[in-house]
């Protein structure tokens, strides 16, 4: 095996033709059973590994080749880190055509490429849990199961624990799989669109210990309702908030548009650093905590403020960069597309007392040409897009602005690959690369750039 793909499949070489093989590591030597042939390449079965990799480990997930939730398990945790790292810097040079130094010889010239900031215990770091519930067997029969889909289908597998999720998500979801169990609620079936009760959310506010339990409900009168809330309420000490969303839509949207509040509060609170945010049911709020918050120390690190810069944040959320920054800056500007993140940044402003935001809703590719318009003049931008990376139009505005820094905050390294090649090509030089592992065991991989004017 020469390589890892980027689903973290093996790839393998047989007479100069490719082979996928999922669960093979580089370096090692496996037989193998083709299961599909193009021209150029095949998918191949792992069916013997003859020469180790010394990064093999066991999965400690019992059921981690059925689950497909994470990929690398079987690799050391060690050899995850060093494998983002490269992956980045492939990305950067085959991509980007730019040139990578580092780690251990910055005398080169070009990218430094940090190696990959990893958990001290990765393990049990996600802070929300969104799991289909079904039926064990016809007619009740069994109760309740909630896990997930086997992969590739739509068929649910019970599940007690994921080991990348916080022990109280899990908690959360046994307690709600026993009791709705045992009041008869029945499961929502896709096929018929019958049944209650769709999926359940749970969160955790990893610093301040609030609990937030959601039902996803295929229509607004769950029976036993009060019931079900009461013995939600002791089976999980400590819930803060449990609400239910009706979703009656036959669709693999989790969330539907309506959340009512059975009891408690409507929201979580969790920090992040010195800031609190509010959660509400369906807010987006990043799932590592702990990591999350060295993410933002290093954008906010390499933004280097003084007090006294203006910046962008571009694709903002619910403002959490935006409100880390305007700690440190004069005016912080935070445009976003969902309307609803940015009333929850505006809510999370005023929460914290932070008067130097403002938050804008639009495109950022439309927004911030508007604001040159009106003649404001950042020193900084921070831009953090989904995969598909920066829209053109925006990196095209960002050269015309000439700020100072650019701080890309990126969760796909060919896209980042692309579109730090534009802004070289426009007069930036990248200084230095940050992968940062928000996911652990999985093949994703979160980086920080920064890049300065060249002149
Ligand atoms: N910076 C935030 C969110 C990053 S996720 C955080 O760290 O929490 C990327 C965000 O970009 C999402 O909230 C998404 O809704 C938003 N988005 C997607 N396309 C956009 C566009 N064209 N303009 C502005 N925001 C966009």
């Amino acid at each position: 095996m020469v390589g890892l793909g980027h689903d973290g499949e093996g790839v393998g070489r047989v007479n100069g033709f490719t082979l996928f093989v999922q669960g093979a590591l580089p370096g090692e030597k496996v037989r193998v059973k083709v299961v599909k042939l193009k021209k150029q390449y095949g998918y191949a079965k792992l069916l013997d590994i003859l020469e180790p990799s010394a990064d093999r480990v066991d999965a400690p997930c019992p059921i981690y080749k059925q689950c497909g939730g994470c990929q690398l398990q079987h690799m050391s945790y060690e050899a995850q880190l060093r494998w983002k790292r490269q992956l980045v810097a492939d990305n950067l040079e085959r991509i980007g055509k730019l040139a990578v130094a580092g780690p251990g010889d910055a005398a080169r010239e070009g990218i430094l490429v940090h190696p990959t900031i990893g958990m001290d215990d990765p393990w049990r770091y996600r802070n929300k849990a969104q799991v289909p519930i079904g039926h064990g067997g016809p007619d009740m029969e069994g109760g309740l199961i909630a896990g997930f889909y086997a992969q590739g289908s739509h068929r649910i597998i019970d599940m007690e624990a994921c080991l990348i999720q916080h022990e109280q998500n899990d908690d959360v979801v046994r307690a709600v799989k026993r009791v709705a169990g045992e009041l008869g609620i029945r499961a929502y079936n896709e096929e018929t669109g019958r049944g209650m009760l769709r999926h359940v959310v749970a969160r955790y506010g990893f610093n301040t210990g609030e609990i937030m339990v959601v039902l996803i409900t295929n229509g607004e009168s769950i029976p036993h309702r009060d019931e079900l809330v009461g013995l939600i309420r002791e089976a999980v000490p400590g819930v803060t908030s449990i609400c239910q969303n009706v979703n009656t839509q036959q669709t693999n949207v989790i969330f539907g548009d309506r959340t009512l509040v059975l009891w408690g509060r409507d929201v979580i609170y969790d920090t992040i650093g010195d800031i609190r945010f509010a959660i509400s049911a369906r807010s987006f709020y990043q799932v590592n905590p702990v990591q999350t918050e060295v993410l933002y120390r290093k954008a906010l690190d390499f933004a280097a403020l003084t007090g006294e810069e203006v910046v962008i944040d571009a694709y903002c959320g619910i403002g959490t960069i935006s409100l880390f920054l305007a700690q440190r800056a004069r005016n912080v500007y935070g445009v976003e597309i969902v309307g609803e993140a940015i009333d929850d940044a505006r809510a999370n402003a005023a929460l914290n007392g932070i008067r130097n935001v403002q938050f804008e809703t639009g495109a950022a590719e439309v927004v911030i040409p508007a604001w040159r318009q009106q003649g404001i003049a950042p020193d900084v931008i921070v831009v953090d897009p989904p995969r598909k990376g920066c829209d053109a139009a925006l990196l095209e505005t960002i050269l015309e602005m000439r700020p100072e820094r650019v701080v890309y905050v990126s969760c796909n390294p060919s896209t980042l690959a692309r579109d730090l090649r534009m802004l070289e090509d426009g007069g930036y030089r990248t200084v230095e690369v940050q992968p940062v592992d928000m996911f652990p065991h999985t093949t994703h991989v979160e980086c920080c750039s920064l890049l300065v004017r060249k002149d």
